[in-house]
């Protein structure tokens, strides 16, 4: 069913945008030096990079240093309480001889297209981005001033389409980091074998400066921008949620473009992450968060795996740090702590909790906290510490960075303690740090695989909102028929006048409801992908990042090389 209204959606086609470049605010040294790192870096990059020595990185790292004493040489401690000593100083400070997000993005690319089974001229065509809009509009703001504000949205691949990818609210938004979350959209996709390319939107506002009404005021016209320029659409580009946005974004954009484009009968198809009540699907929320918790569960519960770490399997009793409470991060705890991990901190903007007793921190507690304060701070259950970066190098056994990214960098990576870091953010972890970690021994779980629940189920549904049902509609009651009638036949077979209690029967029979279809895909999805990045990296002997971007490379180099080039 789904396959065939599937195939009444029109592809329609891309216009092209306009190529724009960040404001970058580093001095001209500083850049040239992050290319030159860039540089060094790419010629890393090569099939032979695990087996160079560590002492080429050490050179770097030193090089950095000299740009950067700032920075490094203000690390300090402080005793924020009586049991917990945590290092300050390091502060949201990135250290400058790390490459740039989008510099990042290229050099994990180029280590795995180092050893990808296709050719150079299809290598280029998927590292590029294909498109770049930049729009600038007037806001009438509240007080009655008017404000300029900058957007963008970024089509990087169109291999397949529509092309995907969230819209985040963040006064960092450039075009660059535009272009590297778009590029990691159309790799995590192709990863987890969702049929989108990769798109990115951002609008540069710190969305807590503005009302609700001024903040709906600029959905709606970012919306209209795009639609004025063919950039979304349910066959063109779907938005999503990211970073500073959620359900009621949504909401406002479905709205606008169903005005603006009202014979368009899949309308409600062109964003996802909507509110249930407008075409969201149950379950959406979660997804990211859930996505996390399965593939951690999996490598935990791989005992080869998890013995090369010195530890034992499974996620009962081990201990977890996370960094950001937003979306991704709340609902990861929420399933880590579910399953008996012990959330022993949490790291947020305006502070941080460290656990005080063995067990954790009480998680359904916090979540009451946070509802009526809207911070984690002061939460009374846990010691709260200002000091928030400081938590990501404390003793754990999985480090999990939901917030943003470079977080982890080569300024802090060597203080990092965790046996693992699982990122559920994009882009947290740099090249350089990278490359820290794993002479730490520290194992990375890579973004493309691991927070790609969000759009899997954004991919759920938008089938949804194109087949106009619910998931489980057709189904449930037929489903609860035909186990009532097994159950009825069993007792009747072997009962000997027996019955099974309502309790047992209940659960027996009970329908799978849309939740039930989209959290089974979701599994299903996130398992088939784990094991596929588990097995790439273990037959390409690679990193699990470089498995990842490898799957991704050679499945669209397929989709390149079968489709041809048009004209
Ligand atoms: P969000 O806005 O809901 O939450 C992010 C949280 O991180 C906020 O509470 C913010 O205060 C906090 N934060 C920001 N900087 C911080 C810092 N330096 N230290 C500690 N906390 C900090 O955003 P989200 O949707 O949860 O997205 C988080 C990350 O996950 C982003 O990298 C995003 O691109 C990625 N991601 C999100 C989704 C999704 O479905 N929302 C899907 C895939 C990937």
């Amino acid at each position: 069913m789904f396959l065939s209204l599937l195939s009444a959606v029109h592809l329609g086609c891309i216009h092209a945008g306009w190529l724009c470049s960040s404001d970058c605010e580093a001095s001209e040294l500083l850049k040239r030096f992050q290319r030159g790192m860039a540089m060094v870096m790419r010629m890393m990059s090569g099939s032979s990079y695990s087996a160079r020595p560590f002492a080429r990185l050490c050179a770097v790292v030193d090089a950095r240093a000299q740009f950067s004493t700032a920075a490094v040489s203000s690390v300090t401690t402080t005793t924020v309480s009586k049991s917990v000593t945590l290092p300050v100083g390091h502060g949201n400070v990135v250290a400058h001889g790390d490459p740039t997000f989008l510099e990042s993005v290229d050099i994990y690319f180029d280590k795995a297209a180092a050893i990808a089974a296709t050719t150079p001229d299809i290598l280029a065509q998927i590292k590029a981005c294909n498109n770049i809009l930049k729009v600038q509009f007037p806001l009438k703001c509240a007080n009655g001033t008017v404000e300029l504000i900058e957007a963008y949205r970024a089509q990087h691949s169109h291999h397949r389409l529509p092309v995907k990818g969230g819209i985040r609210m963040a006064p960092n938004v450039d075009a660059d980091e535009t272009m590297a979350l778009a590029a990691l959209m159309t790799f995590k996709c192709a990863v987890v074998d969702v049929p989108f390319g990769g798109a990115k939107g951002g609008i540069k506002i710190d969305p807590t400066k503005y009302s609700a009404n001024e903040k709906e005021a600029i959905i709606r016209r970012y919306t209209s921008e795009l639609v004025r320029k063919n950039f979304i659409g349910p066959s063109i580009d779907v938005p999503a949620p990211d970073y500073g946005t959620g359900p009621q974004e949504m909401a406002w954009i479905k709205d606008t473009f169903e005005h603006l484009q009202p014979n368009d009968i899949n309308g409600s198809a062109c964003v996802t992450g909507k509110p249930l009540e407008e075409g969201g699907i149950d379950g959406r929320q979660e997804a990211t968060g859930l996505g996390v918790y399965f593939c951690l569960r999996e490598f935990l519960n791989d005992e080869a795996l998890v013995a090369k770490l010195g530890l034992t399997t499974g996620i009962k009793g081990k201990t977890f740090i996370v960094q950001g409470f937003g979306n991704v991060g709340r609902h990861t705890i929420d399933s880590i702590y579910g399953a008996g991990g012990k959330i022993i901190a949490i790291a947020e903007v305006d502070g941080g909790l460290v656990a005080e007793c063995e067990d954790g921190i009480d998680i359904p507690g916090l979540k009451a906290y946070y509802k009526k304060k809207g911070t984690i701070t002061g939460y009374p259950g846990a010691k709260t510490v200002k000091f928030a970066q400081g938590i990501l190098e404390l003793p754990c056994d999985v480090l999990i960075p939901a917030a943003l990214e470079t977080q982890i960098h080569s300024g802090n990576a060597g203080n990092i303690k965790a046996k693992i870091v699982a990122e559920a953010a994009n882009g947290p972890v740099t090249p350089l740090a990278e490359t820290m970690l794993e002479d730490n021994d520290v194992v990375i779980l890579p973004d493309l695989l691991l927070n790609a629940g969000g759009v899997t189920v954004s991919y759920f549904e938008w089938l949804k909102n194109l087949n106009h049902i619910h998931f489980g509609r057709m189904s449930r009651r037929m489903e609860e028929r035909g186990k009532t009638a097994l159950i009825d036949a069993l007792e009747n077979q072997f009962g000997n006048g027996h019955r099974f209690s309502d309790e047992v029967r209940s659960q027996v029979v009970k329908g799978n409801t849309e939740v039930d279809f989209v959290w089974s895909g979701l599994e299903e999805t996130m398992l088939l992908s784990w094991e596929n990045v588990k097995r790439t990296s273990q037959g390409r002997n690679c990193n699990y990042r470089t498995a990842a971007y490898l799957i991704a490379i050679e499945r669209i180099a397929t989709c390149y090389r079968v489709s041809g080039i048009f004209p």
